[in-house]
């Protein structure tokens, strides 16, 4: 039995983007009941004086598919304020199932129960209690491993078939879009037509064609052309995944990269992107191996030195963990290509935080209006990169409040209203009668990241309460035992 609850004298972000403004907002059995001065109900107040209102946050690049079975309380999202992730990023994805896939990140799954369809697998979501809502993509990873593999060839016409059938299912379960990650096996082995060809299924959707681009480094403006380029003649819509510049010898493109996105817009096409707000990211060691950050570094993430890449993730030896490539050079004796070579014959799934990309492009990227938040975060055992606890308070914090990179509302707005939007989540994202009552209310004085590359499971300061579905999910900084996530499906 839903509470009835009257959120008092807040200060309203209602996720446009327009200036706060003070109110109170009702809300009941999940949804938000009304806005504004709301005089003699019947209700539970909160009397929340001083503080922040605003949608519950959309993270817009999720990597939960899997996790959210395992750790289903999602601390690490919930904690800072997200109260719906968007998963299936980079071309993962979990049709057509794969026990070897699955258990080799999380050893914990061993055993589930397999899924054959989208509908089996929304379920068991359903099931699962999780504390946050998902939504999902389509990856592509999967199924063109199940079809093509790792060939570096067009599909078949019956390859594509089978392959269009598992996109158009998903689509048809409510999925948001299709997801490719053109670094990793095997999306790196397909081209330009085979992705059109694919995405052509999500247009009749409404869908948005994701993509962890082929390359963010010396190739990063034809990376962008691509992705454009995809969307453009699949006819669908467009989210460049955790947009950035690696390496240093790249930095200052963004303003090119940038360029191209808006001369998308201005030719029509619906095309945006999505970040996370630091200067490292994290994927695994052996992708930037075979994407050259040793060697030539013109695979796709820049050169890399070992002091830059930390050790994150090491299930088969985690005494690695938080140590450098750096460090293990030494160790070993060894240059870098051959000490991460050596690594990876120990355990080919080590995942590293690589540092590579500067403040000037990290701040215009934040500041364009077509950029939306999305953590990236990945919940693995060892030190993962703190934008798992703290990507949103951060934005929040550093880049709002303290560096005037952007204002609060138009912070709120890239993390609510237009990711929603974006995503065709259309029951969601803003504070509005009928909408759902997900619901964050935060302190903005104080509110910041707290996770550190060092110690990156820490909670962000400042998040005061998390509502879903109109129940308490986090009280007074302390997470509730409410686990009310669902399935979000696109509108
Ligand atoms: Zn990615």
């Amino acid at each position: 039995m839903n509470k009835k609850y009257l959120l008092k004298n807040a200060t309203i972000y209602d996720g446009t983007g327009s200036n706060p403004f003070n109110g109170n907002v009702l809300i009941e059995n999940g949804k938000i009941i009304e806005v504004g001065e709301i005089e003699n109900v019947d209700a539970e107040i909160i009397d929340i004086k001083g503080k922040a209102l605003a949608p519950g946050f959309i993270d817009m690049h999720s990597h939960d598919d899997i996790a959210m079975f395992v750790y289903p309380d999602m601390d690490f999202k919930l904690m800072q304020g997200v109260t719906t992730n968007v998963n299936g990023n980079c071309g993962s994805g979990t049709i057509p199932y794969s026990s070897a896939d699955i258990v080799k990140w999380y050893p914990q799954m061993e055993g589930i129960p397999e899924w054959e369809t989208y509908g089996e697998y929304l379920e068991l979501v359903n099931q699962s209690k999780t504390s946050i809502h998902s939504a999902f993509l389509v990856g592509h990873g999967p199924i063109r491993k199940a079809t093509v593999g790792n060939e570096q060839r067009m599909p078949t016409d019956k390859e594509f078939d089978l392959m269009k059938a598992w996109i158009k299912e998903g689509m048809e379960e409510g999925a948001v879009g299709l997801s490719t990650g053109l670094i990793y096996e095997p999306g790196r082995y397909s081209n330009t037509e085979e992705l059109i060809e694919l995405s052509k299924t999500i247009s009749p959707y409404d869908g948005v064609y994701f993509s962890h681009m082929r390359n963010e480094a010396g190739h990063l403006i034809e990376s962008v052309n691509e992705t454009i380029k995809i969307g453009e003649e699949a006819g669908c819509s467009v989210e460049i995944s955790h947009h950035k510049v690696s390496g240093e010898e790249n930095w200052g493109k963004s303003v090119q990269s940038l360029e191209a996105i808006e001369d998308a817009q201005n030719r029509g096409l619906n095309v945006h992107s999505d970040q996370y707000p630091y200067n490292a990211g994290s994927t695994s060691l052996f992708a930037i191996v075979q994407n050259n950050a040793f060697t030539t570094g013109d695979g796709g993430m820049g050169s890399a030195t070992g002091d830059k890449v930390l050790i994150s993730s090491s299930s088969k030896d985690p005494s690695i963990e938080g140590k450098t490539l750096g460090d293990l050079c030494d160790e070993y004796d060894l240059p870098e290509q051959e000490a991460a070579q050596k690594l990876l014959s120990n355990d080919p799934d080590i995942f590293i935080v690589i540092e590579g990309m500067v403040e000037d492009d990290i701040a215009r990227i934040l500041a364009h209006p077509t950029t939306m938040i999305g953590s990236d975060g990945v919940p693995l055992p060892g030190k993962p990169h703190p934008r798992l606890y703290g990507c949103f308070p951060r934005v929040l914090g550093k880049y709002s409040r303290e560096d005037g990179v952007i204002s609060m509302q138009d912070a709120i707005h890239k993390m609510t209203g237009l990711s929603a939007i974006k995503s065709n989540l259309n029951d969601r994202g803003f504070i509005k009668k009928g909408l759902n009552a997900d619901i964050v209310i935060f302190d903005e004085g104080t509110i910041i990241d707290k996770a550190t590359y060092d110690n990156p499971r820490v909670y962000p300061d400042g998040i005061i309460h998390v509502f879903i579905d109109g129940e308490f999910a986090v009280k007074n900084g302390e997470q509730t035992d409410l686990r009310a996530g669902k399935v979000a499906k696109r509108s």
